[in-house]
């Protein structure tokens, strides 16, 4: 594939993963090749099992590739986890309950040896930009998923990285919240500029939030298309009730079940029944 910018902030050349474990061997992702440019807001997605978190680990450098060349920010991964070009976001926002969310949110810039006075007007920051600065002071556990998850983001971009990696952030969350959600992190990208990949079983999430929506398929995974989102920005609530989103989320649905020979993904929560078995 041509680069879709000079410079990309992630390139993905042919990147293999295998898990062994057991005597079995995992063929987890094959042939995956994807640029993404700074500034871009591109999702990654498909049903369990496609490799979508395995990726973003690997962008991320928390995994190591079996074959292929992963460069983030023109350096090999390791380098740049080593410069914290990168802030990461798992479904479980991983605060610590013995910490006030400020503490919580000053915590990777102490580690990084920021001084106190940097470090408080950071995040004070950081809070207005999510919307917490009154909560600053409360534990974890005082406040909602949704708010929680709003101070997780806040820790992530403390340290202004280039890229955010995101997976599955708002899964956990009810419908009405997560696109509430989802509203304050464009608000967030828009006001940060930096770039993020980002994984979701939902497609209207994926075609909501993106530029690009990368559909991958499973055993191994495989990158099937590559969805071009050309929706107006900003995006609010009368994006999702355009026919062009509607449009939208119909292809990215029938690259997913094209991509799964006419059979749909387990991963559409609409079309899977109640035993849990696939439809
Ligand atoms: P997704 O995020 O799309 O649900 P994953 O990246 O979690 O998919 O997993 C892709 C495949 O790799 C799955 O078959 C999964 O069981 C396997 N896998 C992921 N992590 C490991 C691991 N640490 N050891 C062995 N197999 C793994």
């Amino acid at each position: 594939m041509p680069p879709s910018h000079p410079d990309p902030i992630v390139n993905l050349d042919n990147v293999e993963k295998r898990f062994s474990a057991g005597g079995a061997t995992t063929a987890a992702l094959s042939g995956i090749s994807l640029n993404i440019s700074p500034g871009e807001f591109v999702s990654l997605i498909g049903p369990s099992g496609c490799g979508k978190s395995t990726l973003l680990r690997i962008i991320g450098d928390l995994i190591e590739p079996t074959a292929g060349r992963v460069e983030v920010n023109g350096k090999p991964a390791r380098n740049a986890r080593r410069d914290r070009d990168y802030g990461m976001v798992f479904q479980a926002p991983v605060l610590f309950d013995w910490r006030t969310i400020e503490a919580n949110v000053e915590l990777p810039l102490e580690v990084m040896g920021v001084s106190q006075a940097q470090r408080r007007s950071r995040t004070e920051q950081m809070l207005a930009l999510v919307e917490l600065s009154d909560f600053g002071r409360h534990h974890p556990w005082q406040l909602s998923g949704g708010m929680q998850q709003r101070a997780a983001i806040a820790r992530a971009l403390a340290f202004e990285p280039k890229l955010l990696l995101m997976d599955e952030p708002f899964g956990a969350l009810d419908e009405m919240t997560r696109e509430r959600m989802n509203d304050e992190l464009l608000r967030i990208w828009e006001r940060t500029g930096t770039t993020i990949v980002f994984v979701t079983h939902s497609i209207p999430e994926a075609v909501f939030l993106s530029g690009r929506v990368v559909v991958m398929t499973p055993r191994p995974g495989r990158i099937t298309n590559l969805i071009e989102i050309d929706l107006p920005r900003p995006r609010n609530e009368a994006t999702r009730e355009s026919e062009e989103y509607f449009r939208l989320v119909t292809a990215v649905r029938e690259a997913l079940r094209a991509a799964h020979g006419g059979t749909i993904p387990e991963a559409e929560p609409l079309v899977v029944d109640e035993s849990g078995a696939n439809a």
